[in-house]
């Protein structure tokens, strides 16, 4: 498949990566539709972060393609938005609303796919992608729920609002 490859700083191309496939149970496939280049994505690339070559991006949208035999949140064929790290949903962390620190999780691309690729492993899919409900929603406002829906939810919690289950 075709991505997004970051080869040091101030150097990005469009390469060539092995195809998005489901390695464990709890993984879906993600076809990306739309992703973004974050704020974060331009500290490695002036050179200012360190950052493994390879793979880039998160915050993306896309049509689940497939998932692995423990996924029960989303299906085949839905529109799913992404955040920037993949997380259970069930540790003591994400129960509070601090899926970033999930002691499962991690960040998108250390799942081995960046957002801004033809598609995506999405490790951990019941606690990471949130389904889009609906139609007719425009590409910016999915975009950026991938970063603020989670960030706002955390928030909530942390403010002591709403339930202290999962965001999902
Ligand atoms: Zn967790």
């Amino acid at each position: 498949m075709r991505a997004a490859i970051f080869n040091g700083p101030r150097s990005v191309t469009a390469g060539d990566r092995p195809d998005a496939s489901l390695r464990e149970p709890t993984d879906a496939v993600v076809r990306v539709v739309l992703a973004c280049v974050c704020g974060s994505d331009l500290w490695y690339f002036r050179g200012e972060t360190d950052f493994e070559p390879g793979p880039i991006g998160h915050e993306f949208i896309g049509i689940v393609e497939e998932v692995g035999s423990d996924v029960t949140s989303v299906k085949r064929g839905e529109l799913v938005i992404a955040p920037f790290a993949y997380s259970d949903g069930t540790c003591p962390h994400c129960r509070h609303g601090i899926q970033t620190a999930c002691v499962n999780g991690g960040f998108f691309p250390q799942n081995g796919d960046g957002g801004q690729g033809e598609a995506v492993r999405v490790p951990l899919a019941d606690g990471t992608l949130v389904a889009v409900p609906g139609s007719g929603h425009s590409d910016q406002t999915l975009v950026r729920s991938g970063d603020r829906t989670a960030s706002s939810k955390s928030v909530v919690r942390a403010a002591g609002c709403g339930s202290r289950r999962s965001t999902r």
